[in-house]
């Protein structure tokens, strides 16, 4: 070999060895460059500049302002965020934000203590979170611009439906491509819902308790009025009887309702002053023991000496007494025993009117203290009841900070108890 071709072949590995050595240095700077663009940190691989060359000092120039203009708006974006994030907080409204493919993108604590299911797990479908086909279609709805302005919606929430007023509004997108995002504001009107159904069932009881007398009152009315010259006398005595005892149906039904209205107002006049709880059953029970009502039972009066003074409302506590010894008579047969006692009890003082008649069924046992409820309507209705002595009993007690009860075994009679606290003896 000539030295001619000796000096170009080592000239020629010599720059093969250095091209590989540049080649290695520049896959090195580019796999630490790509590592620094993932990481989101600055490239330093200004080391060997000469070597990298120019270019791609350019480059890494380019990508590490890239990187910091990334950094500063992420930074940005996480403040602002952080700062809806605690705005949203303290609203009493439920927010949340939901993207393009209807996930939840933000949910503020009011969204969260309504939806349980939508805590902890990030963005999830809003299927998954709240159960209404109702609320999904107003979703779509508002992202195709057909939705009112305000939609009330019904939710399931662990077996019990959740009312909100939904309003919902499109989150216009800053960037060309990107999914429009949407939000909502849910105000919770379950507890509204729930007392307009109470309201108006109230209002259906009270027409449908009020059309029956009335109507027999009209009819007897008319009778007498087209006929009642050519009537017998002794027949017309009957229509007379009968409008009186369908008005004073009437009248026991709006005087119940006018002090349940009393009692359920802001100021249901609770008059307290210091009586001796003992000398007032006592009373209570010679006053019903004198009535005709009370004519074929045994009255058994039973205070223990502790029972002594109290402060209560004696009119008040008086017609609870009335009411509980009323029913008891109502509800027995003639010849049966109704107990009436009083006695001190750790708590306070625990009053027991007890029958031994039909009883009452376990199931209707705590909704006998509802408005109109009766266990037989037939029944309390032939006795002249209307359906409000247990509850107005239930309001007195409770308005004297008490609460009221009854237990019963069906066929062996029922007790009811009241028990006054304390801190009013
Ligand atoms: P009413 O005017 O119908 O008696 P209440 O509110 O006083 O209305 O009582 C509600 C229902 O509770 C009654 O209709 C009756 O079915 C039942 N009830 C109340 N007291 C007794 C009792 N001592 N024995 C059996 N049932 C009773």
């Amino acid at each position: 070999m000539s030295n001619f071709l000796l000096v170009l072949l080592v000239v020629v590995v010599a720059f093969l060895i250095a091209t590989r050595r540049r080649l290695r240095l520049h896959r090195e700077a580019l796999r630490r460059l790509g590592q620094s663009l993932a990481r989101r940190q600055a490239f330093l691989g200004e080391e060997e500049p000469g070597v990298l060359g120019l270019e791609f000092q350019q480059l890494c120039g380019t990508a590490n302002d890239l990187i910091i203009g990334y950094n500063r708006l992420s930074q940005l974006s996480n403040s602002q965020l952080a700062q809806i994030d605690t705005t949203l907080g303290s609203l009493k409204e439920a927010v949340m934000v939901l993207d393009e493919q209807n996930r939840i993108v933000l949910a503020n604590g009011a969204l969260r203590a309504i939806f349980p299911r939508s805590r902890g797990v990030p963005q999830q479908r809003l299927e998954l979170v709240m159960e209404s086909r109702q609320f999904l279609d107003y979703v779509t709805a508002v992202r195709t611009g057909d939705a009112p302005s305000q939609q009330e919606v019904e939710f399931t929430e662990d077996g019990s439906s959740l009312w909100v007023e939904a309003t919902g509004a499109l989150i216009p997108a800053i960037d060309q491509g990107a999914g429009t995002w949407a939000l909502f504001v849910l105000h919770d009107v379950t507890r509204q819902k729930k007392l307009e159904g109470l309201r108006r069932e109230f209002v259906a009881n009270v027409s449908h308790e009020l059309r029956t007398p009335l109507s027999v009152i009209k009819g007897y009315v008319e009778t007498l009025v087209d006929g009642h010259r050519a009537m017998p006398v002794e027949d017309s005595e009957k229509f007379l009887l009968t409008i009186q005892r369908h008005t004073e149906r009437l009248n026991s039904i709006l005087e119940d309702l006018l002090t349940l209205s009393r009692l359920e107002s802001s100021n249901p006049g609770l008059k307290l002053e210091r009586i001796h709880l003992g000398t007032l059953i006592s009373s209570v029970v010679e006053d019903v023991r004198r009535r005709p009502a009370a004519g074929g039972h045994e009255l058994a009066l039973k205070l223990d000496a502790g029972v002594g003074e109290m402060s209560l409302d004696s009119l008040k506590i008086t017609q609870v007494l009335e009411n509980l010894i009323d029913n008891a008579l109502k509800y027995t047969s003639h010849g049966s025993v109704v107990e009436i006692q009083a006695k001190l009890v750790d708590t306070g003082i625990e009053v027991c009117v007890r029958d031994n008649g039909p009883g009452i069924p376990a199931e209707d046992l705590t909704r006998i203290f509802e408005r109109f409820y009766r266990v037989d309507k037939g029944r309390s209705r032939e006795k002249g009841g209307t359906g409000l002595g247990l509850s107005i009993v239930k309001h007195i007690v409770q308005l004297h900070g008490g609460r009221v009860w009854a237990e019963s075994e069906p066929g062996k009679g029922a007790a009811f108890f009241l028990r006054l606290p304390q801190r009013t003896a």
